[in-house]
């Protein structure tokens, strides 16, 4: 399958489509902040084994816990470090489908694992490793840009539909990332259904299975987009918020944790393990904080008369 899929006569379906700048762009965490979340996710995970420990000893099991990550590239140079993730997942936790809607039992650890986008390095690099653990995925895919290739780099390309009906279905789940990768939160209500709706049917006709599973492009989202998600049919959806998934095992919204391969290895453990699950609450701190402080500032510039710095 491997080597069909490789093919180098095979054409890109929609070359001449160009992918936005905005969706290209690469991912960077600057390392003081990756150093700091690291250190808070060491104090809940600590605080989090402390408790399971405790509870053990107390002869009560602990509840079942799941998370979710998710993937975008896995380039060649780094199928070693990503086959060293997944051995790592396989040694830690049990890895189960995004569909999954069993009850979790006492004391297991869970992990669902994703890919977003749909990069062809998915299907050249990280499938073959995901194969040989027989270890679930769900590839979300962008329905309109099946087989794009990306100007700017020359080994970014998107799955084609062709490569999608080749992927094993007892191993790779085919969920949608909308038509466009659009930014659902910036358009309105009816043409953020269309996203959903009509690259559910898109995908659904290529592979001529349902399409049940949803992600958010750039992880934005709101309740009345995870309530459209259901208008559209959706049967389970993920967002890019860290956290524990399947606390009810009918849960429509899942929030995921990102991994990459370059992650360290303590790194992707404490993803893996939903020690990142405080960002949410972090985040909305810090966004509390700072309309405090403009706030703050506006009235005390108009106490003391000071202008507002001038526009051009
Ligand atoms: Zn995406």
């Amino acid at each position: 399958m491997d080597t069909e899929i490789n093919a180098p006569s095979e054409p890109p379906v929609n070359a001449s489509i160009e992918l936005p700048a905005e969706f290209l762009r690469p991912h960077v965490q600057r390392l003081p902040t990756r150093l700091a979340k690291l250190g808070l996710a060491l104090v809940c995970y600590a605080m989090s084994e402390t408790w399971r420990a405790l509870l053990v000893l107390l002869r009560r099991p602990p509840r079942g816990v799941a998370t979710a990550i998710y993937y975008h590239k896995v380039p060649q140079e780094q199928c070693t470090a990503f086959a060293r993730q997944m051995d790592h997942l396989l040694r830690w936790a049990q890895p189960i489908r995004a569909d999954h809607c069993q009850q979790l039992p006492a004391g297991s650890r869970s992990v669902m694992v994703m890919f977003d986008d749909g990069w062809l390095s998915f299907v050249k690099n990280a499938l073959p490793e995901l194969e040989q653990r027989r270890i679930p995925v769900t590839l979300f895919a962008i329905a309109d840009y099946l087989g794009c290739s990306a100007k700017s780099s020359a080994d970014s390309r998107l799955v084609s539909a062709e490569e999608l009906q080749r992927l094993d279905p007892q191993l790779v789940t085919l969920g949608s990332h909308t038509s466009t990768h659009a930014m659902l939160t910036t358009l309105s209500e009816d043409e953020a259904l269309r996203e959903l709706s009509e690259s559910r049917s898109k995908l659904e006709q290529i592979m001529r299975v349902p399409v049940t599973l949803f992600s958010f492009p750039y992880s934005r989202h709101n309740e009345r987009l995870v309530a459209l998600c259901r208008v559209a049919g959706y049967q389970r959806v993920f967002t890019g918020v860290p956290g524990y998934a399947l606390d009810d095992p009918q849960q429509f919204a899942i929030g995921r944790t990102r991994v990459d391969p370059t992650d360290w290895p303590i790194e992707f453990h404490l993803k893996m393990m939903g020690a990142y699950r405080w960002l949410p609450v972090a985040v909305s701190l810090k966004q509390k904080f700072r309309s405090s402080v403009r706030r703050a500032v506006v009235m005390f510039r108009a106490l003391t008369g000071t202008p507002t710095a001038a526009t051009p």
